[in-house]
């Protein structure tokens, strides 16, 4: 079988580890190819190539890193589709929405160009007597991203760009389950001409995440994944002294007021719940509307948009959802909706009736669309992340309810309100505890040049990812003050020095 190694100092490297899994197609249920799992004796080749190629690096004049960046940027634009398709085959999305994965990717690509501008420091004259001081911002070393199976590109690309443009080499350990996508960008990195060493993907599994954390040399961990890996991230590796922001999982709550556009709200829901079977970390999986006449009105438009939606495979290109990614967690979503309905959830639209019988399609791991009503906060489906493409309505009496709702939940990633109203949908953005807030707008993942991050147990650590959180957490401040003495002498000073 075909297997999907390391690429490490510029090149692909076959595995040692005698360890490795098989990798699936998701839509035809079935494995073509295996990834390496590396072990700790492999990462550290890697991180011996990073550690060696970083003092060049970093002193390499911003301006040229960028140009680098920029050749890549230029590759990428031009070959979207081929990242799009490698990465779509091995995690299941539809093309465009694999397409729009890498143009947001791309984005921080676009936004890490202009490390010359964000790199530049700070200078005071005179902050004493012939004393004059300057801050500048420094490249920490080897930085390290740990990345999830539902962005095979877009989410390495909310880290390695920044990292590499503020002068650090980079280690990406992407998820076993979608080895593809890395190996391409390192080559196309290689041949935008970033020097060798620079950045370098591990394949493997948590014998591969463990040698990373303990590694003396490894200086920042950049993680996203689910909850009880990012808070084990990053406890371990501030634990070992290193920097780390560890980006968990989610479940997002849409609050629906009863001025709402609801034909709009209901288009919004479908993409937000549906888009990319609902395995992202924005995706809408509660919808809170505001009195029982809205929710009833809403099931209504949201029923046969859910009934009409086209399940197929990324190869269909009228396709709008595809399977979920493994065979285990289709297993998973359809547990939930079992559990849900015993908690007593009413199923309206029932996922699990779906049956592919496209032809090479009938073992992928498809399930339908799913709306549950009737949710309350006690209930499994409501307290958990399910992550597929389940829709559950707790329904609420006043905004109040609604917004109490939202912040009693362990999870803060993205939340969204619909309303035509400006009081409500301020003070809903001013008071609601969440990391990321959408005014009439589903899945508000921020530009590149701001940042994302959730707040509670979505997130661990202090600084977000990508924009100017992003350029703060790769790199650190040092500051030098100067006095060239102009033939003034003096004394031996014992005490702190101050302007006086
Ligand atoms: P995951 O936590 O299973 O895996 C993420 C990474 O951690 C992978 O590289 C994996 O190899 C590694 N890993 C898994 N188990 C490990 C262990 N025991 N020890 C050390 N490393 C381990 O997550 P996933 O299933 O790939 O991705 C889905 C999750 O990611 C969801 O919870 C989703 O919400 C979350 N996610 C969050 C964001 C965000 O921005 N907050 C973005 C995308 C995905």
């Amino acid at each position: 079988m075909n297997e999907r190694a390391h690429f490490i100092n510029g090149s692909h490297v076959a595995s040692t580890s005698g360890r490795s899994q098989p990798v699936f197609n998701p839509a035809v249920g079935a494995a073509d190819k295996s990834v390496a799992l590396a072990s700790a004796d492999e990462v550290g080749v890697a991180v011996a190539a990073a550690k060696a190629a970083w003092p060049k690096w970093s002193k390499t004049p911003a301006l040229r890193r960028a140009r680098i960046l920029d050749k890549f940027k230029n590759i990428l634009w031009e070959r979207a589709d081929e990242l799009a398709s490698i990465l779509a085959e091995e995690h299941g999305k539809t093309h465009d929405d694999a397409l729009g994965e890498v143009t947001r990717g791309l984005e921080v690509v676009e936004f890490a160009i202009g490390a010359p501008t964000f790199l530049k420091g700070e200078f005071s004259e005179n902050v004493g007597s012939v004393v004059d001081s300057h801050n500048i911002r420094q490249s920490l070393g080897v930085c390290v991203g740990i990345t999830p199976f539902n962005f095979p590109a877009m989410v390495p690309m909310w880290m390695f760009p920044v990292s590499l443009a503020c002068g650090n080499t980079f280690i990406l350990k992407p998820s076993e389950r979608v080895p593809s996508a890395a190996l391409k960008m390192a080559e196309w990195l290689t041949e935008a001409g970033l020097p060798d060493g620079v950045f370098n993907v591990v394949q493997g599994d948590k014998e591969a995440v463990n040698a990373l954390l303990a590694h003396k040399d490894v200086k920042a961990i950049s993680f996203v994944g689910s909850t009880p890996i990012a808070e084990y991230i990053y406890k371990t590796g501030t634990a070992n002294g290193k920097r780390v922001q560890a980006l968990g999982g989610a479940k997002n709550h849409a609050v629906i007021m009863p001025d709402a556009d609801l034909e709009m709200t209901a288009n919004a829901l479908m993409g937000a719940a549906f888009g990319s079977a609902g395995e992202r970390c924005m995706a809408i999986s509660v919808a809170v509307p505001v009195s029982d006449a809205v929710a009833d009105a809403l099931i209504e438009k949201l029923v046969p948009k859910i009934k009409a939606l086209k399940i197929g495979a990324t190869a269909d290109k009228t396709s709008e959802m595809g399977p979920l990614v493994t065979e285990q967690h289709l297993a998973k979503v359809r547990g939930y909706i079992d559990t849900g309905e015993a908690e007593g959830a009413k199923v309206v639209v029932d996922g699990r009736t779906f049956k592919q019988d496209k032809q090479g399609y009938e073992n992928g791991y498809f399930i339908g669309g799913t709306l549950l009503d009737n949710v309350t906060p006690d209930m499994t489906v409501w307290k958990e992340e399910i992550f597929g493409p389940v829709l559950s309505i707790v329904r609420r009496n006043s905004y109040q309810e609604a917004i109490d709702l939202v912040n009693c939940h362990k999870y803060a990633n993205g939340t969204a309100i619909f309303t035509r109203d400006g009081d409500t949908a301020r003070n809903y953005s001013q008071d609601v505890e969440v990391g990321m807030v959408g005014i009439n707008v589903p899945i508000p993942v921020p530009m590149a040049y701001h940042s994302f991050g959730g707040w509670k147990s979505s997130m661990f650590g202090d600084h977000h990812m990508h924009g100017m959180e992003g350029v703060r957490f790769y790199t650190r401040i040092k500051t030098t003050t100067t006095r060239w003495p102009s033939g003034q002498r003096s004394d031996p000073e014992f005490t702190m020095p101050t302007l006086g």
